[in-house]
């Protein structure tokens, strides 16, 4: 089955139990003052949840382009290194706004995974809340009985509160979930361990695909937890993930939504998927990057030196280093996949299509400013880093790297980490505070400047030749 046909599948199924299937919003969030990029297929309900807003629908089902590389939920480092964390991936959603619950949400589950993709039922493992004594929360023992009539009970695990109950940041709706998850290993291996002592252990092929959360409370500032007005259910479950367990492949970059990004920037660089752990890392970075980077761009969030603008910039540097180290390429590349990435998602997301030149050229740009710089700052951290035993790079050192060679604070980490070495991050931090209260005091010099302009509505401006205050103000001849 094709990764399109599977994404299809998912909303049939959901339409087909009363589901509006509705369209993915916008990857970059501009409205949420608790979130920069869409987290999770749930952001665009959250004030429905919340009760701020009635529903329009009570049931809803989609494909949501999500981006997880910053806040509550940041997966950047594992990217590339692991095979089934992306920075930018889809998750399938299903919703219920005050009506189904905890019965009608287990139940479609498994009838969608068993019957509908046919995934083996002796594969399947999921786990339900256990509670919490110090937020006085129950174990979800409803969930587990629903589960017993569908699954053997040794197959049903009790999670804590990290794993099985859902929050969307450190304020807003959350609730206990059950998750499925599974065990991709081949019978030798799952005759020697079982697969339940591998659930939620960064095993990569015993992995999470779907969550169902049973959203009730509100997390609020205090910490506290609110009930919220009604009941509802929200689901997400990894596209790609669920693509490579349907697909039988070990990683989900062997799947159709990766190798045509792979085959791409092979071609590109003349090297093959496949020969070395160091340039199979990159080729995975990459292919994932270039997702994160074109649907944050088409979704109207340029590359910059601040907030969410800066996130995308960090991430295309984080890609051109890998390009550059390991797949000896020295001039841009990411852009030319940009239209593969467009072809492949028209249907999908045509907002990619309908900017491919736009956004091939903010990429080559963005690429072409960066290999600037990228090779002396480089050469200047082998430098440093030479015969240095304290295996620290220290925090003015990071902040010139950060500052003269535009290397982000986490890029400059991963090559220090790759050496053996540690960032002094609070130096960095320290250094970055000074820069800013230097501009800042700036800033004041120059309000303080139009004051004065308005206090002496006499003085004629004749320009600035000198540089302290105190010649400002004599540049205000009295006439
Ligand atoms: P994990 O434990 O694997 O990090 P999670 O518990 O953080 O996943 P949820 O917040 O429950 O993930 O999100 C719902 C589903 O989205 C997961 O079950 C998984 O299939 C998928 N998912 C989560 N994070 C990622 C990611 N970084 N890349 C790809 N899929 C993901
Ligand atoms: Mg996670
Ligand atoms: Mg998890
Ligand atoms: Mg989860």
């Amino acid at each position: 089955m094709t990764a399109a046909e599977i994404r299809q599948q998912f909303l049939d199924f959901f339409a087909s139990k009363g589901h509006q299937i509705v369209p993915s919003a916008p990857i970059v969030v501009k409205n949420d003052p608790t979130l920069l990029f869409t987290n999770a297929g749930m952001n665009q309900f959250k004030d429905l949840f919340l009760g701020n807003k009635p529903a329009p629908y009570k049931r809803a089902a989609d494909t949501q382009k999500c981006l997880r590389v910053s806040g509550k939920h940041n997966d950047l480092e594992e990217v590339g290194i692991d095979t089934y964390h992306h920075t930018m991936f889809e998750m399938l959603g299903n919703w219920s706004f005050g009506d189904y619950f905890k019965k009608e949400a287990i139940q479609w589950s498994w009838e969608l995974l068993t019957e509908v993709y046919k995934l083996p039922k002796d594969r399947l493992y999921v786990t339900v809340f256990e509670g919490d004594k110090k937020e006085n929360l129950e174990p979800d023992t409803e969930a587990k009985d629903y589960w017993k009539q569908y699954i053997q009970e040794d197959r049903i695990l009790m999670g804590n509160k990290k794993d099985n109950f859902w929050e969307m940041g450190d304020t807003g709706p959350c609730g206990p979930c059950t998750e499925i998850h599974v065990d991709c290993r081949t019978d030798e291996e799952r005759a020697k361990v079982p697969g339940k002592d591998l659930v939620n252990n960064d095993h990569p092929q015993v992995i999470e695909i779907w969550n169902n959360v049973f959203m009730q409370f509100n997390r609020m500032k205090d910490k506290s937890l609110e009930p919220l007005p009604a009941k509802h259910v929200d689901t997400g479950m990894g596209f790609e993930r669920l693509a490579r367990v349907i697909q039988g492949k070990q990683s989900n970059y062997d799947t159709d939504v990766f190798m045509p990004l792979i085959h791409a920037t092979e071609k590109l660089c003349g090297k093959q998927y496949g020969q070395t752990e160091k340039t199979d890392i990159a080729f995975r970075v990459i292919a994932d990057h270039i997702r994160a980077i074109c649907f944050t761009i088409a979704d109207g969030q340029l590359p910059s030196n601040n907030g969410a603008g800066y996130v995308i910039r960090r991430i295309l540097r984080r890609a051109v280093r890998y390009y550059f180290s390991f797949l000896d390429v020295k001039k841009p590349l990411l852009h030319e996949l940009v239209p593969v990435l467009a072809a492949q998602f028209s249907k999908v997301f045509p907002e990619l299509e309908q900017q491919t030149d736009f956004v091939k050229k903010v990429v080559f740009e963005e690429e072409n400013s960066f290999l600037r710089t990228l090779d002396s700052g480089l050469r200047r951290l082998d430098v440093i880093t030479a015969g240095e035993k304290s295996k620290t790079i220290e925090g003015p050192v990071a902040f010139e790297l950060y500052d003269t060679f535009g290397f982000p604070l986490d890029l400059t980490m991963l090559i220090a980490s790759e050496k053996g070495f540690k960032v002094d991050e609070e130096g960095f931090t320290a250094e970055m505070k000074k820069q800013k209260d230097r501009s800042r005091a700036a800033t004041e010099l120059d309000m303080g400047d139009w004051t004065l302009l308005q206090d002496q509505p006499s003085g004629v401006f004749i320009g600035y030749n000198q540089l302290s205050a105190e010649a400002k103000v004599l540049k205000y001849r009295k006439i």
